[in-house]
């Protein structure tokens, strides 16, 4: 049984606005969206900015409520839980930001904001055990024991966010939904934060889901990746695959602004025409039709379904092959 699984996840917001016998307007963050994580797996979640990733990792722990569809955790449909009883599974699934102050309150030494969550799950019951459980929190994501009396701003951005991981590995999840967790980094501190990601995950037997921009990112850490564009899955597969042989459009355009050192990889960049069009009028058809290079009459009416080209390997395009 996979550990987590997306069944047809839908998210829509209202617009405000509508009235005077319009009808109320929806933005289409994420729509039917169906992939599963095994346990220990990493996978990756990539897209433009507006493509719905991070609003899709805030559905999969109920951040923001799913509009339609299910989200099982271990079995379990998450999507039916009243909040007390969601409360009480959260420390199964944990998220880390972009951002690490927001989930870090400046006002709290590392080694309270580190005690608090042991606290509220009951996990250290002693002062003493959870100064022992802090101190080995800070030494599995690289940090000094002594750094527990200090305040965030006393760190840099990389050590910040290895905060954040500790944060959210105190309550000993099963899976970590980690949300542009490097992208406000320097490019010489996101690989070490990228590799400490990657070791815990292996020793700790981890479940991530790795939302990113960046495909050379996920191409290093993730098994599998997912490919969104307009809130919907286009092409789904072990990274390697994804990554050689990319079947939609979509990611041929994303895969061919990742530099590569390969002379001999062939990959020539491909410019997309304007922006990712409104999630509030989503295109009819494949919502990709507006900016792809191989559109024909067919894709501005039918929308493609996802279809398995190889095993495991999907995409949701007419042509693909
Ligand atoms: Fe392009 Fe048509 Fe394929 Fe959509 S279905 S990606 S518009 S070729």
């Amino acid at each position: 049984m996979p550990l987590l699984e997306l069944d047809q996840v839908q998210v829509r917001f209202p617009l405000v606005g509508g009235g005077w016998g319009r009808p109320a307007r929806q933005v289409h963050a994420v729509e039917d969206v169906s992939f599963n994580v095994e346990a220990g797996e990493a996978v990756g979640l990539v897209g433009e900015s507006g493509c719905g990733k991070t609003t899709l990792g805030r559905a999969v722990l109920r951040l923001v409520e799913p509009t339609a569809g299910r989200v099982r955790f271990d079995g379990e449909d998450i999507t039916a839980l009243s909040r007390s009883e969601l409360r009480k599974r959260r420390r199964q699934f944990q998220m880390v930001f972009q951002d690490p102050f927001s989930s870090l309150n400046p006002r709290l030494t590392v080694g309270q904001s580190l005690s608090e969550p042991l606290e509220i799950h009951g996990l250290a019951p002693t002062a003493a055990a959870r100064n022992t459980r802090i101190n080995a929190l800070l030494e599995a994501v690289g940090l000094h024991p002594d750094h527990a009396g200090r305040y965030p701003h006393e760190f840099s951005g990389g050590q910040r966010q290895r905060i954040g991981i500790a944060r959210a590995l105190a309550v000993e999840p099963r899976l970590l939904v980690c949300d542009e967790p490097v992208s406000a980094l320097d490019v010489s501190v996101q690989a070490q934060v990228v590799n400490l990601l990657q070791d815990l995950q292996r020793k700790r037997g981890l479940a991530l889901l790795f939302i990113s921009h960046d495909l050379a990112v996920v191409e290093h850490l993730c098994k599998r990746v997912v490919v969104l564009y307009l809130g919907r899955v286009v092409e789904i597969g072990p990274t390697p695959a994804v990554c050689r042989d990319p079947a939609h459009p979509y990611t041929q355009a994303l895969l061919s602004a990742v530099p590569t050192m390969d002379a001999e990889s062939g990959r020539r960049r491909i410019i997309l025409r304007g922006d990712v069009p409104s999630p509030v009028d989503p295109p009819a058809g494949c919502a990709f039709h507006q900016r792809c290079p191989l559109a024909e009459a067919r894709c501005r009416v039918e929308r493609p379904a996802l279809r398995e080209l190889k095993p495991g390997h999907w995409t949701a395009c007419h042509l693909a092959s």
